[in-house]
């Protein structure tokens, strides 16, 4: 501001000495005071100009050059300038900021939707508008209550009360494949609202399965601790003869062994669940493992006919010589469980083959037939479900758990194998594991420690053995 005052006594100075220098010749014109006034009204005439050219400036083109070039205008415009950039800088880096939120928000895996005070759609992520059958452009300021039409979701939004979720079904729910949404939403600002979703079908689905699984598992002990329970109180309360004793202690036994199966099935399943898939350095030499099923084979089917002869047909062929990359114990299990279903399931005098083949694609197939009742077509789909049988009374006569063909199917994914299951009632069965070729190891190549010694470390509570111990009767 000095070099404006600076600058307006410069042009009253100059205005003064040049009155001075015309009352030299014209005494008594009052010169002195018309060049005084001349000079400020060119001063202000002057500095009207800039003014009016720094508001120009403003209005018109404040976010390009021009604008006065001189004085404490340029210096007005110039700061100007440089406020304004910042302000542009700023907003810029606002937007960019904005922008990263809501590219955030949609890589949600959950369903996230602003709404206004009157319910209006402001944004929504593509999950959202998945979930709620939304387009997350064309919907937007539409009022969420006319596009989502469910009645509880409908209720929760006119009932004002978000304290709990809300959980209904998805946009794409159908009774073949249902899709539940947990809904709520939160306030915020001014009367705006969130309002997340949740895709929690798998959730609900899991925590079915644990009921149907809890309900199963104590359907399955609550039989055999009633029979146990029942002769307990016999033998307390009844004095009976030495015979008739034995006699209770050996069906107490059974029913004993019975549970002991149960949980060894149950404890075998939750370890292949649990633990890592077999990798492929551990190998087992399949003629070795196709003597161990046939000598299990034999015993169970002498155990279930009549003592010390074997009632079936046996036919066990092994055409290739090689082994098999996977566990050992989790193979002899789950091979050892179609060949026990197979002799439990089919009547004395009837015949099983076991074989084991290489396919012409490398694949290698273990197939268990049998002469047996069959298996109707709509049983098919289920019998790998935890406790589904289709001869409830045979599977539990024989020592049967219901999870057999739950652990056969554990084990064949884990070794990126395929259970496939071919019936007819009537005339039998054929149940077979196709391993893929990366499994298959020709005999040729070194073998792994496993099976070096031709022979095979069973776990202890192995499902094959147990069936085998639990159906031999009292
Ligand atoms: P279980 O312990 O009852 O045998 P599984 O899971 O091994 O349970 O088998 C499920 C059901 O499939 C059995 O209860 C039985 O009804 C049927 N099943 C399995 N294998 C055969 C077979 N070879 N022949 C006829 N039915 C079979």
């Amino acid at each position: 501001m000095l070099g404006r005052f600076i600058l307006f006594s410069g042009y009253l100075t100059a205005g003064a000495l040049l009155g001075l220098w015309f009352e030299v010749y014209w005494p008594e014109s009052h010169a002195v005071m018309i060049g005084l006034v001349l000079a400020a009204s060119l001063w202000m005439v002057q500095d009207s100009a800039r003014a009016d050219q720094f508001l120009n400036w403003l209005r018109l083109d404040s976010a390009a050059g021009g604008g006065p070039k001189s004085g404490v205008w340029e210096e007005f415009t110039e700061r100007v300038r440089r406020m304004l950039r910042e302000r542009e800088r700023q907003t810029q880096e606002s937007q960019a900021r904005l922008k990263d939120f809501l590219s955030a928000m949609q890589a949600s895996p959950n369903g996230v939707m602003l709404l206004d005070g009157e319910a209006h759609i402001e944004w929504c992520n593509q999950t959202a508008a998945a979930h709620f059958g939304l387009d997350s452009q064309r919907d937007v300021m539409q009022t969420i209550g006319n596009l989502v039409r469910d009645p509880g979701f409908v209720g929760y939004l006119a009932a004002r009360n978000f304290e709990t979720s809300l959980t209904m079904p998805g946009r794409n729910s159908t009774s073949s494949r249902p899709v539940t949404l947990s809904v709520q939403l939160h306030r915020y600002g001014d009367g705006r609202k969130l309002l997340l979703s949740r895709d929690i079908t798998a959730v609900e689905q899991a925590e079915a399965m644990r009921r149907d699984f809890v309900a199963n598992v104590s359907h399955e002990i609550r039989t055999p601790l009633t029979v146990l329970a029942g002769f307990v109180e016999t033998l307390q309360t009844l004095h009976l003869k030495e015979g008739e004793r034995q006699q209770y202690l050996a069906l107490m036994a059974q029913q004993a062994d019975r549970m002991q199966t149960l949980v060894s099935d149950l404890l075998t399943l939750s370890r292949l669940e649990g633990s890592a898939p077999p990798g492929l350095d551990a190998r087992v030499a399949l003629p070795t493992l196709m003597r161990h099923l046939e000598a299990d084979a034999q015993a169970l089917s002498q155990v279930i006919g009549a003592v010390g002869e074997a009632d079936h047909q046996f036919v066990f062929d092994c055409t290739f010589d090689g082994n098999l990359a996977g566990s050992a114990n989790e193979l002899l299990s789950a091979m050892g469980n179609l060949v026990s279903n197979a002799v439990r399931y089919t009547p004395v005098g009837g015949r099983i083959s076991v074989s084991v083949r290489l396919r012409a694609d490398g694949c290698l197939v273990f197939s268990v037939a049998d002469t047996g009742p069959g298996i109707a077509a709509e049983h098919l789909g289920r019998l790998t479900e935890r406790f589904y049988r289709v001869d409830r009374s045979r599977s539990r006569e024989t020592g049967g758990t219901g999870l057999g063909l739950a652990i056969v199917k554990h084990v064949a994914q884990r070794h990126g194998a395929v259970l496939s299951i071919d019936s007819t009632v009537g005339k039998g069965s054929l149940f077979s594991l196709i391993f893929p070729a990366s499994r298959v190891v020709p005999a040729a190549a070194p073998v792994g420690a496993d099976t070096s010694a031709g022979s095979l470390s069973v776990l202890p509570d192995a499902p094959a053995n147990a069936a085998i111990a639990s159906s031999i009767p009292a």
